[in-house]
């Protein structure tokens, strides 16, 4: 379940250093005087809720198979049965993981006033479930499935009894088309890049969390806030080619630094 902030917990992060109290408060300061803060967040955001990021290949799941080959849209056309035979798994677990207190402090971010909307890549649904509301999921979602041939969106668990109950292992519509889950596969398009553009050129601050910013789209959209004049926060664990040009680059644990953010934007 999600882990509670409290204060008893931040003092002792303060008192071992593990927190760099500095950068706390001038990440939080800077949130203050934004009108217009745009959370940009990547696989780094979920890590802390044991989702390993299933498109590198060599971990996990993936192991032995080339998740390029089979999880491209190419792959699910001509064998649905084999692409669900490694995608079933990714969409089961997603059932058995929680939001961890990144996932809720950038929706307590939302609701406190202060971001005005979320992009993420990430397809897992976790800031969802921890409360976010105005997200756009640039990669999609595996919360639902839609038909391919009548565009019918079922939700995931509908998506898992069908296979389970098909012969085949093939959910199928009642149209005869098959369901795909609602992410972007490897060769599709993109569904909702201009509306990510748009409000990364809105963005006056944009908070990047758990990206180290190599994968597209995100490693476009920070730009688009730099070239009028935004201003970048990064909070990664690894370096990201963008951290020169950040107001800030934090290399901590994003689910300890940002409910210590949240901690201190309530104080004020
Ligand atoms: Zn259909």
């Amino acid at each position: 379940m999600i882990r509670a902030i409290t204060t008893q917990k931040l003092e002792v992060f303060y008192m071992e250093n593990i927190i760099d109290n500095e950068k706390v408060n001038l990440v939080a300061e800077l949130i203050k005087e934004s009108k217009h803060t745009v959370v940009l967040t990547g696989a780094g955001v979920s890590t802390g809720s044991g989702i390993a990021d299933f498109r590198t290949p060599g971990t996990g799941i993936w192991e032995k198979v080339d998740p390029f080959k089979v999880t491209s849209i190419t792959a699910f056309k001509e064998n649905p049965q084999r692409f669900y035979h490694f995608y079933l798994p990714r969409i089961e677990m997603l059932t058995r993981v929680f939001p961890n207190t990144a996932h809720e402090a950038i929706a307590r971010l939302e609701e406190m006033g202060y971001a005005k909307y979320l992009i993420t890549q990430n397809i897992d649904n976790l800031h969802r479930r921890a409360g976010s509301k105005k997200i756009i999921e640039v990669h999609g979602t595996l919360r639902e499935a839609v038909c391919r041939r009548c565009e019918k969106i079922i939700a995931s668990e509908l998506l898992i009894e069908k296979i389970e109950k098909s012969e085949e292992k093939i959910p199928y519509c009642e149209c005869g088309g098959v369901f795909k889950p609602n992410v972007v596969l490897f060769g599709e398009m993109l569904p909702d890049l201009d509306g990510a553009i748009y409000q990364s050129m809105r963005a006056d601050l944009m908070l990047i969390i758990g990206s180290s910013l190599q994968v597209s789209p995100v490693n476009i959209l920070p730009q688009y806030c730099l070239d009028r004049g935004g201003k970048l926060i990064i909070v990664n664990f690894m370096s990201t080619h963008l951290d020169y040009l950040a107001e800030v680059a934090v290399k901590e644990d994003v689910c300890d630094f940002l409910p210590a953010v949240i901690e201190v934007l309530r104080r004020k």
